[in-house]
């Protein structure tokens, strides 16, 4: 492990660290943005596309925003046969057969192309429908990304595979993914390409159930992964019995501490605010390093 005036250089120019957690407020966000901000340069990719918050802690500039589209399809009624392949296709039930032809709920649709293609009267034709966007900026060691999407859209997956789109991830410097909460598709996206997958857990029954969430879902995906215990009491906790239990790493064990509390509400970075949380971090990553190379 180098060092660099307190920053860690992350010898493996080409790593994905993927952060999840079974619910949201668990702590993944504050892992994600102390991890990526301790590192000498790092790239944060925020995937939490419903609620993204990453951006509000590292404050970027040099905004650029793109706007993410994906296909609806248009039916063209006076060339439909009313023959219903199409709302017999559809597993979203995104279209419903209304007075002898079908009609599209957009909102609902998961923009699979499937109708277009088994219509045999080439009736449904395809439009570009904005459903959000991503923005990219920097802020001091970290180029920080973000992905937003609209009010009201049925998936955020598309947004996701633009963020992680190969063409769009930084070469040559590590990248700390800040997932989606829970273990939905989006999620899945969100780790597909992940070396290795933090998972952030509270020390409650509660927690414990959530952990078991995403630690099925990493299990799935055979990602290599470990645990980072937040907001830890003193004395035995779930969190402690089930990675025993599963043989799973613990990582690294933050107390319940109100100063990063109130860092973290006040949407501070604590590794920029105090040197404490900067070795803390700092260990994380050199634990998280270890545990990739094994
Ligand atoms: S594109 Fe796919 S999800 Fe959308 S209406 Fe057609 S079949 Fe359904
Ligand atoms: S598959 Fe084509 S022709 Fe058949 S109901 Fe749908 S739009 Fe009409």
């Amino acid at each position: 492990m180098i060092f660099t005036q307190g920053f860690i250089v992350v010898e493996d120019k080409n790593l994905k660290i993927a952060i999840l957690s079974g619910k949201g407020g668990t702590g993944k966000t504050l892992v994600a943005v102390n991890l990526a901000s301790v590192s000498d340069r790092s790239m944060y990719v925020d995937c939490d596309v419903e609620e993204p918050n990453g951006h509000l802690f590292f404050k970027p500039q040099n905004i650029e925003k793109e706007l993410v589209h994906v296909k609806i399809p248009v039916i063209d009624k006076d060339l439909c046969s009313g023959c219903r392949k199409c709302v017999d296709f559809c597993k979203f039930n995104a279209l419903a057969f209304i007075e002898d032809k079908p009609y599209i709920f957009e909102n609902i649709c998961h923009s699979c192309g499937g109708c277009t293609l088994v219509c045999p009267e080439k009736a449904i034709k395809e439009k570009d429908v904005s459903i959000g966007e991503v923005r990219r900026g920097i802020s001091e060691n970290v180029s920080v990304h973000s992905g937003i999407m609209n009010t009201g859209i049925a998936s955020g997956v598309p947004i996701i595979k633009r963020l992680l789109e190969k063409k769009n991830v930084d070469k040559g410097i590590p990248v700390f993914i800040d997932c989606p909460p829970g273990n939905s598709c989006i999620v899945m996206e969100s780790i597909q390409d992940a070396d290795y997958c933090i998972l952030v857990a509270e020390p409650t029954i509660f927690g414990a159930h959530n952990l078991a969430l995403v630690y099925d879902l990493v299990k799935l995906f055979k990602k290599p992964h470990g645990v980072v215990l937040n907001k830890n009491l003193k004395g035995d906790n779930p969190i402690e019995k089930f990675c025993l239990e599963k043989n799973i790493p613990i990582l690294i064990d933050i107390p319940f501490d109100q100063e990063l509390g109130e860092l973290n509400s006040n949407a501070k970075i604590a590794v920029r605010e105090n040197s404490k949380y900067k070795k803390m971090f700092a260990a994380l990553l050199e634990r998280l390093m270890k545990e990739v190379q094994t």
